[in-house]
């Protein structure tokens, strides 16, 4: 049994097709408590490829596993946790913001459903793109190309960036030479057309400062996973032992929403016993 299921902006490549559909494992308490657990340490395109790892069930006809999840683009991890977070905490969100000229701290009230995706464009994840006498064959980046170039430089982590989503020159392998000769404008030329390729969600929100009225950017950040509170689980399964006397396995194994109905029921029958008390 798996639970929500959602169609990915781009998808994984397997055996010749693009799979778009990916399934979630159904949301039991031990499969939060995995997450609780992943090592926040971990550089971020490491610790998301360690999260849907614990989350996922399947990408189309394949298992899900690290490998097919750090294969997968940019935009679809985004999509992916994007799709988590809604899982766990509602499609409601609260995004803070500093405003950049008041200094001022505001709320926006975001719903994650209503956040805009591209899907990806033809002939995904592949492009072709003539420069000159060059023909380029380009894919477009994943998680794992992210976590090659996690920890490097800008202009290491673009060098690397093109040396890894080149895959071919007039159908060869990209020399080092040919990739430290490309022009400001080929590099430009080969952003443009990822770009359009590529899927995408939205990262960035267009908000005003009710204090002052500036309108900026809010950068959104998809890879979060601040609603998860290790306190606040350790402190419901403790709640539901001590009330019904279940053990541990019993109540990881309940699945998030039910373990939320009887948490609820034991708050609203102790706020009953309350409201008696003080008759
Ligand atoms: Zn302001």
């Amino acid at each position: 049994m798996h639970g929500m299921e959602v169609i990915l902006p781009g998808g994984l490549l397997y055996q010749g097709s693009i799979q778009r559909q990916a399934k979630f494992k159904l949301l039991t308490g031990y499969v939060e408590q995995a997450l609780i657990e992943c090592n926040a340490e971990l550089e971020r395109p490491e610790f998301v490829t360690e999260v849907l790892n614990v989350v996922l069930d399947s990408i189309g006809d394949h298992a899900a596993d690290s490998k097919c999840i750090s294969g997968l683009c940019v935009a679809d991890r985004q999509y992916l946790m994007l799709r988590l977070g809604a899982m766990i905490n509602g499609e409601q969100m609260w995004l803070k913001v500093a405003c950049a000229d008041c200094d001022d701290f505001f709320d926006m009230d975001v719903r994650r459903c209503d956040l805009p995706f591209k899907e990806a464009g033809e002939g995904f994840p592949l492009g072709t793109l003539h420069l000159g006498e060059y023909t380029l064959t380009l894919r477009t980046p994943t998680g794992a190309d992210q976590q090659q170039y996690a920890t490097l430089s800008d202009e290491q982590a673009l060098q690397q960036l093109l040396r890894r989503c080149i895959t071919s020159v007039n159908a060869e392998p990209p020399s080092d030479e040919f990739i430290q000769g490309l022009a400001q404008s080929d590099i430009e030329a080969i952003d443009e057309l990822l770009d359009e390729i590529s899927p995408a969600v939205c990262t960035r929100l267009l908000v005003t400062c009710p204090e002052c009225g500036l309108e900026q950017q809010a950068e959104l950040d998809h890879y979060a996973l601040d609603y998860l509170n290790k306190y606040y689980f350790y402190d419901e399964v403790h709640t539901l032992a001590s009330y019904y006397h279940w053990g541990e396995a019993e109540i990881l194994g309940l699945t998030h929403s039910k373990r939320h109905l009887y948490i609820e029921m034991i708050n609203r029958s102790q706020g009953m016993s309350i409201e008696r008390d003080m008759q």
